[in-house]
């Protein structure tokens, strides 16, 4: 099987990105068994052709490679590694593809025991939201041996860009950049809508003020790009919720803990985004920091006022 180009696909965790990512192996041809706790997403793939699995074993019977794409590291360590674990029901030599968000320490573990039934596995966490998901634009980090990624790449390239599917370095190394990746924007989000009330506050208009700073050395592809939707709309983003915004952080200061760093500015970052996940809810959208400091100015950050 190891050689072999892989063809029967077994995927589990078809929610927001998970969806539109299995719909797209199914495009490119290739034979998908899926699966999700939820009927609702289930049905819509077997509507897109997919075969519904009644489990996550049934899911991984006869798959050659096995993704999964799950909300953070506890759905991650029950689906490969609990009672109706797939690690366990998976043929010898077939592959796994972990997609999700998740820790190195349940990487680790699913790791051990995929390599004693000689099954490879790759973390290969993603970037570029639901619409990337859909749009099949989505940038993977890859994080193993380069023989599961060269095995795994047919699937990569048809779920995400092929021009964006970055083979970071061995086991983990997937999760890390993306680990990091994010909290450099959710920095950036917070710096954000300080500098931004601040200023405002100062009396300076925002239009002149986000105009100056994008044309500045400070300029980053948040402040061009990500906050316009919150400066032209008043959209935080719900595609990305809190919930899973928190998570990530977590991980963040978790990743940093593990490799001895004290990171006191992640450490605060991670707090006032809990705040604004207390304040705004499980599903508010991911910049909900910037309505904190909005809140706390008695300002809307909105470039048509
Ligand atoms: P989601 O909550 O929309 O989907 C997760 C799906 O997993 C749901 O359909 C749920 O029913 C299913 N599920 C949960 N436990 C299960 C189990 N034990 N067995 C089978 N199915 C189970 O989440 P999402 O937005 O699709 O995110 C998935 C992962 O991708 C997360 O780790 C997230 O951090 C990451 N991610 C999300 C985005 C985004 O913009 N939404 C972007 C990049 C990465």
């Amino acid at each position: 099987m190891s050689g072999a180009r892989v063809k029967r696909v077994g995927f589990i965790g078809l929610g927001n990105m998970g969806g539109p990512m299995c719909s797209h192996l199914l495009a490119a041809g290739f034979e998908v068994s899926a699966y999700d706790l939820d009927a609702a997403a289930l049905a819509r793939l077997r509507d897109a052709g997919a075969r519904a699995a009644t489990s996550a074993r049934d899911c991984a019977r006869q798959a050659e490679a096995l993704i999964t794409m799950l909300p953070a590291p506890p759905q991650v360590e029950e689906v490969l590694l609990g009672t109706d674990g797939v690690i366990a029901a998976l043929e010898p030599r077939a592959l796994v593809i972990e997609m999700s968000t998740s820790s190195l320490a349940v990487g680790r573990r699913a790791r051990e025991a995929a390599s004693a039934r000689g099954i490879d596995l790759l973390d290969a966490p993603v970037a570029g939201q639901s619409i990337g998901a859909r749009a099949g634009t989505l940038a993977i980090y890859v994080g193993g041996e380069q023989h599961a990624f060269e095995r795994a790449r047919p699937l990569l390239e048809a779920i995400g860009d092929p021009q964006r599917i970055f083979h970071v370095g061995g086991a983990g190394a997937g999760y890390t950049v993306k680990l990091l990746l994010n909290l450099l924007w959710f920095i950036e989000s917070v710096a954000a809508g300080e500098v931004l009330t601040v200023g405002v506050r100062a009396g300076v208009s925002l239009e002149q003020l986000h105009a100056a700073l994008v044309g500045s050395p400070a300029n980053s592809n948040f402040l061009e790009h990500d906050v316009r939707s919150v400066l032209d709309h008043g959209d935080y983003d719900e595609a990305f919720p809190m919930r899973l915004v928190t998570k990530d952080l977590g991980l963040a200061v978790e990743l940093a803990r593990d490799v001895g760093m004290p990171v006191e500015l992640t450490a605060l970052v991670e707090q006032i985004h809990r705040r604004a996940r207390a304040r705004y809810g499980d599903d508010a959208g991911e910049i909900s920091a910037i309505r904190l400091y909005e809140e706390l100015a008695g300002v809307e950050l909105r470039l048509d006022r």
